[in-house]
């Protein structure tokens, strides 16, 4: 955050649903279509940015995050999704922010430790402690301050709304939807410490580690990675996901502003 350079935030969602009306909030947007991806580039809320939807699963948001740094030369990078539960104390509606993210694909082995990724050395990436602190701060507050006024009753009573909580610590991703027990029930013997699951967070994570960018990622809680799974990730996405990451995301931009 202290750096001489100049911030260019990148903001990068799978779905469209993750990031709606973050475009249309910008003040001088410019799009530009590279390689099957829009990357809307503007300002939000005093921040220089660029929006992109990387589509779903590990290859597709590596690629994005990689042209986001070479070609549109952001200097940080925000992840803003939804994801499953990974642990019983991660509700639907909670709020999880990455300290480490982990491929829970890779498997080398016996060339490599379990989730190593090859000639790294990691299995677990860090994310930037600073960006993440800003970005719990804002979801934290999101939660506690606003919340109540973004959804109604029937809404926060349907999706069980009523006292979400914010996490921080290990996300995994994989090119897999988790949609049953005991395939959770198989990570979480591997990675008992495993908070979310989603299919991208981990490939920008280690797209930026490799190129020196700090980055943070946000996932709602939107399923609980089990037989439900598609049903209640299908229903969250439409009604919940948005609000919750246009908020964040907008809190995230006035704490940057001034602080850059
Ligand atoms: N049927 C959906 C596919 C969504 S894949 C469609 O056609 O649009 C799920 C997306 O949400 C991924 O981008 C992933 O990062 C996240 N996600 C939410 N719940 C998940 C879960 N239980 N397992 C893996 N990823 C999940």
């Amino acid at each position: 955050m202290n750096s001489n350079k100049k911030l260019r935030l990148g903001v990068i969602s799978a779905l469209a649903e993750e990031q709606e009306g973050l475009v249309e909030a910008m003040k001088g947007p410019h799009k530009l279509t590279h390689a099957m991806r829009d990357y809307t580039q503007g300002n939000l809320w005093g921040i220089d940015a660029v929006c992109v939807l990387s589509r779903i699963g590990k290859a597709a948001a590596a690629m994005t995050a990689a042209i986001l740094v070479e070609k549109f030369e952001v200097t940080h990078i925000v992840f803003t999704g939804v994801a499953g539960s990974g642990d019983i104390f991660v509700k639907v509606g909670d709020i999880v922010v990455a300290e480490s993210l982990v491929q829970h694909d890779m498997d080398a082995r016996p060339l490599f430790p379990r989730f190593e990724v090859p000639l790294t050395g990691l299995s677990r990436f860090p994310s930037d402690l600073a960006l993440s602190d800003h970005l719990a701060f804002s979801a934290q507050d999101f939660l506690s301050d606003e919340l109540k006024s973004v959804f109604n009753e029937v809404e926060a009573k349907e999706f069980g709304l009523d006292e979400p909580r914010l996490h921080r610590g290990l996300i995994g991703s994989g090119d897999q939807f988790i949609h049953s027990r005991a395939q959770l029930g198989q990570l979480k013997e591997a990675l008992p410490d495993l908070l979310a699951v989603e299919m991208e967070g981990a490939a920008v994570a280690q797209v930026c580690f490799e190129l020196g960018i700090p980055y943070a990622v946000i996932r709602t809680v939107s399923d609980n990675a089990n037989e439900d799974a598609a049903v209640d990730f299908m229903r969250f996405v439409r009604t919940v996901a948005s609000r919750y990451a246009f908020h964040v995301v907008k809190r995230l931009c006035e704490r940057l502003v001034g602080r850059t």
